[in-house]
């Protein structure tokens, strides 16, 4: 059978890699892909640049299945535009998918719910954004409301910060952020202190699996330094989310979402991440809902699924998510992010990459920002590649994850040499 995912990046390349294992998938094709996507067995890159010719060509092709990667697609309504001509798609609709690509929505639909999360208000207002602040006093946490690829948010630690990080948002736009109705608008929270980890969970509309626990490293630089990025490496699992941690997630915050989505008359089903913040008591509170797998986190954690993915996603389209169990590789994977010389501002193109090791059972290299022009693999994007491994201990794996990288070379690469420092023990 034939299966669609859309995307190209590294989270894509781990998709399509998984379902590509399953013995009933004979194909999976990616839509743009990269240049992972255009080498691996069963694997194949179509280039279709829009949502109606994309799905005009999975019904000539008999399509199965898709899979969106991104949260774009979603929130542009591809999940509505094949559902409606009768294709089988994962992932939630455009009303459902406002859990992103709305903090406002998030934000009023956990406060409905009684969800655990920062306590905020939101504005259009400068000058009431402003007052706010100042009656809020620092740390605060400044966010534009809409899609802005990790860049709307500034964790203010001062007044100062936080004024700026309004006007920024709010007067200029700096943070080129992809506007909801209504036009520019922030959210102000209160500053959460506390661990993070990433919650992925698939949803059937009533039905939830957790997936394995995880953990990214957002910054660019070692000890958690640096500019935000997409993330710069993950792992799994993420020792933070204990037993405890893990069922006060469940009960607390992934349930009610989605009681609450079926409440509110938008049944939520596809991929759900919780960005958790877990404080010293081990209470975790809702960071933000991403509609999607992390990027970083699905390298590693899809490393570590046994169950065939395929299975699983049509199971959730049926509905029947209860009747499923998920397998785990008991090992730890860590998978390590290299990027563009200049990224995250400006990232340089066209970089020829060598040294790639062959794929094997505990050892992938995730493509994200690649290319294959003539023959040669080129860096042509920002993160490049995931390099991950999977071992008995997160050392090991870290290890055996940066012997790989040290194996691989392209002009300026940049990547961390510390990922997994938090669960790495001597
Ligand atoms: P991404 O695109 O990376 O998912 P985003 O733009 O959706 O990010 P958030 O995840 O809401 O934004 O915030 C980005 C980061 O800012 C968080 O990972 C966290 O480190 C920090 N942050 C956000 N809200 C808070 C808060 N209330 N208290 C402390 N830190 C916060």
């Amino acid at each position: 059978m034939k299966v669609l995912v859309l995307g190209g990046g590294g989270r894509e390349h781990a998709i399509a890699w998984k379902l590509s294992q399953s013995p009933k998938v004979s194909r999976v094709y990616v839509a743009p892909g990269n240049g992972g996507t255009a080498l691996g067995p069963k694997l194949e890159n179509v280039s279709i640049p829009t949502l109606p010719e994309l799905r005009q060509w999975a019904q000539a092709e008999k399509i199965v299945l898709t899979v969106v990667g991104p949260e774009a697609p979603l929130a542009a309504g591809v999940v509505d535009e094949f559902r409606a001509n009768g294709l089988r798609i994962f992932g939630p609709t455009k009303a459902a998918a406002q859990l992103e690509s709305s903090k406002v929505f998030a934000k009023a639909f956990m406060q409905r719910h009684g969800i655990p999360t920062a306590d905020y208000d939101s504005f259009t207002d400068p000058a009431a954004a402003h007052a706010f602040v100042d009656r809020l006093g620092a740390p605060c946490v400044i966010k534009a409301d809409g899609l802005a690829a990790g860049k709307g948010v500034v964790v203010a630690l001062t007044l100062q910060q936080a004024h700026a990080g309004i006007d920024s948002m709010l007067l200029d736009n700096r943070y080129g952020v992809t506007h909801n109705a209504g036009g520019a608008r922030v959210l102000i929270e209160q500053f959460l202190e506390g661990e993070e980890a990433s919650f992925i969970v698939l949803c059937d509309g009533k039905d939830v699996l957790a997936l394995a626990t995880s953990q990214d490293h957002k910054r660019l630089k070692d000890g958690d330094e640096g500019p935000n990025t997409g993330g710069m490496g993950a792992y799994s699992p993420a020792p933070v989310v204990t037993a405890d941690v893990h069922a006060r997630a469940m009960r607390e915050i992934i349930l009610p979402t989605i009681r609450g989505m079926e409440k509110d008359g938008i049944p939520y089903s596809g991929f759900l991440y919780a960005g958790l913040m877990i404080d010293a008591k081990g209470h975790p509170k809702t960071l933000e809902f991403n509609c999607r797998m992390g990027d970083p986190e699905a390298q590693p954690i899809l490393m570590r699924l046994k169950s065939d993915l395929f299975d699983l996603l049509l199971a959730a389209l049926d509905g029947k998510l209860d009747q499923m169990q998920l397998q785990w590789d008991r090992r730890t994977a860590l998978g390590v992010v290299m990027a563009a010389q200049g990224y995250p501002d400006s990232p340089h193109q066209g970089a020829a990459i060598t040294g790639l090791p062959a794929e094997a059972d505990d050892a992938m290299v995730f493509h994200a920002g690649t290319a294959l022009q003539d023959g040669v693999l080129r860096v042509a994007g920002g993160r490049a590649l995931c390099v991950t491994a999977l071992a008995d201990s997160a050392r090991q794996a870290q290890q055996r994850a940066y012997d790989m990288v040290r194996g691989i070379h392209f002009d300026g690469a940049q990547y961390r040499r510390d990922i997994g420092f938090r669960v790495v023990r001597n």
